[in-house]
């Protein structure tokens, strides 16, 4: 890669890509700006024709949820659904497709799917988080809600002790909550001085942050709602959330179907994740920054390259860039780490990323054209910037 004048903040470099060297972000600049009357970048370009088209993200009963419950307010000091909240949660959990998973479980009876959640609400960890990308993390840190469980299971992930799957998950224990708590929990955060609320691996949740973040609005809630997913929901998941989520950060994490079945166990994951992706898209338009820099709504895509694997990394980028331009942000992260056993089953994931794999992906999203990404330091591939799951907050 070009030498290049970096500047970091965290763990993150906040710079753009453009003519082959890497750029702070135009704070306002035309495809990135919220001010008034600045069109939100090229609207007309179509999301592209990978994955299911997008159909008709969004129904009538997120968004009316996400607006306060047909005009019932909720009860300040109860904890208790409303009948129409229970409603909510019975069509969408008494026999879950929420994921691509599709277990057809009841969740509300206790029965478990892959994910291995019940109806609850199972949160690790609730904390201000200050290593999200800099448009997001501002100076305040993102108010971020790890929720317990997994759709995915990817076999090296970073965050095993909350996932509860794969082969090397030990889990800690979460607390559980009410809708009403987690509402509360969202309000906590922003009065500790959040940047907005970061809702971290949230997909086998869907219904009950639906009707929490409906609730946190009514009482006060200001704050832009991140949704920080794997990307294995069912697009009309997605529409679960309209009216409820400001920034979609999905990750986008591999463009193979033999990989996403290795590590993953979903070879249809490009498939599910496209097509998510594609409703987030027609949900929230193209990506919109503030003066200071700070994502307002759009879409942040994050893709960590894997060891050996840099091929599928710039079928991804290509993919991305074809699909949407400018109108979202990428992340190309390089932060994987080796988790203890994962190279005996996956000898190939044995390592860390070299500069030379990662200064290959970002030279190939630099030869597309990408502006609008954020690159990672090498010192993020440790296990000490893996957040400390035995703290609540
Ligand atoms: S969220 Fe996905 S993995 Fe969990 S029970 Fe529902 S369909 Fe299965």
């Amino acid at each position: 890669m070009a030498d290049s004048e970096f500047r970091t903040e965290g763990n993150m470099r906040q710079d753009m890509i453009n003519e082959g060297n890497y750029i702070r972000p135009k704070a306002g600049s035309e495809a990135a700006s919220c001010d008034a009357g600045t069109p939100p970048g090229d609207a007309g370009t179509p999301p592209g024709d990978a994955g299911t088209p997008p159909g008709d993200a969004g129904t009538a009963i997120p968004h009316r949820m996400c607006s306060g419950i047909a005009g019932t307010p909720p009860d300040d000091e109860g904890t208790a659904l409303t009948a129409e909240e229970m409603a909510f949660m019975h069509d969408n959990l008494s026999d879950c497709t929420l994921c691509h998973r599709a277990c057809h479980v009841d969740r509300l009876s206790g029965s478990l799917g892959f994910c291995r959640m019940d109806a609850g609400i199972h949160i690790a960890r609730s904390s201000l988080h200050f290593w999200e990308e800099p448009c997001l993390a501002g100076e305040g840190g993102s108010g971020a809600i790890f929720f317990e469980g997994c759709s995915l299971g990817c076999v090296y992930c970073q965050n095993r002790s909350i996932s509860g799957v794969g082969p090397h998950a030990h889990g800690v224990s979460a607390r559980s909550l009410t809708v009403a708590r987690l509402a509360d929990e969202m309000l906590r955060l922003q009065s500790a001085g959040a940047e907005n609320i970061d809702l971290v691996t949230p997909t086998h949740f869907i219904p009950q942050i639906a009707l929490a973040a409906s609730r946190a609005r009514s009482k006060g809630l200001s704050l832009p709602i991140v949704y920080n997913t794997g990307t294995y929901e069912a697009a009309e998941s997605i529409g679960l959330l309209k009216g409820c989520v400001d920034i979609w950060m999905p990750d986008l994490k591999y463009y193979s179907s033999e990989l996403s079945d290795r590590y993953s166990h979903a070879p249809d994951y490009f498939s599910a994740a496209a097509a998510a992706i594609s409703s987030m898209y027609d949900m929230c338009g193209p990506a919109v920054m503030d003066a200071e820099g700070r994502m307002k709504s759009g879409i942040l895509v994050r893709h960590m390259v894997l060891p050996g694997h840099t091929r599928d990394s710039m079928a991804v980028l290509r993919y991305l860039h074809e699909t949407y331009g400018d109108n979202i942000y990428i992340s190309i992260m390089r932060q994987y780490t080796p988790m203890p056993g994962v190279a005996d089953l996956y000898p190939e994931l044995g390592r860390r990323v070299t500069d030379r794999e990662y200064d290959k992906v970002l030279d190939y999203a630099i030869g597309l054209g990408i502006t609008n990404a954020f690159i990672q330091d090498k010192e993020t591939a440790k296990e000490s910037f893996i957040p400390d799951f035995t703290q609540f907050h």
